[in-house]
């Protein structure tokens, strides 16, 4: 069983803006590690702290089987456009066509304290924005067009109320299990 559950969309801890990292102690490197295997076991791409109620700006990741860990990240440069159907794992079952920059320079801290400078392309470029986005509260619902938009709003209540079916009475209704 995975260490934590995944928030998901409603929450508000997933429209805070996350808190820069201080000091890489031992408690951090253990939530790194537990949530690398909350997103293994999900599965998914990516992951970044606040999905597992932690206000602290960072994100694991694993593309192409290099997996990655991203300390107070911060997008220096990008450039293009790129189309992409995209999903959260906030967001279980729905999926959206995102435009956003094609490539971007990364620059974050590793678990050591040593700078890192990524440059992405593509889907590993759109990882690192979807997560980067969590860690300023911002959810891909925030970047549709409005025609998406009405398409998520009845999804997104079709979720609660199946949200709300699963979960006992009294108990917020959004967590899914
Ligand atoms: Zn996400």
């Amino acid at each position: 069983m995975a260490p934590y559950t995944i928030r998901i969309i409603g929450d508000p801890v997933l429209t805070q803006r996350a808190a820069e990292v201080t000091e890489v102690d031992g408690r951090l490197v253990q939530l790194v590690e537990d949530m690398f295997e909350t997103m293994y076991d999900a599965p998914g791409l990516g992951l970044a702290a606040p999905q597992v109620g932690v206000q602290k700006r960072l994100f694991v990741y694993d593309h192409d089987e290099r997996p990655g860990v991203l300390i107070n990240p911060e997008i220096r440069e990008s450039r293009g456009e790129w189309v992409f159907q995209e999903g959260c794992l906030s967001i279980p079952g729905l999926y959206f066509e995102i435009v956003r920059p094609k490539e971007v320079l990364l620059v974050g801290y590793d678990l050591d304290g040593n700078e890192v400078q990524i440059e992405a392309d593509e889907l590993e470029a759109r990882l690192f924005q979807h997560e980067l986005d969590h860690l300023d509260g911002v959810l891909m619902v925030d970047h549709l067009d409005d025609d998406q938009r009405r398409e998520a709003r009845r999804a997104l209540r079709e979720l609660r109320l199946r949200a709300a079916e699963a979960a006992p009475s009294g108990a917020g209704g959004l967590r899914l299990p």
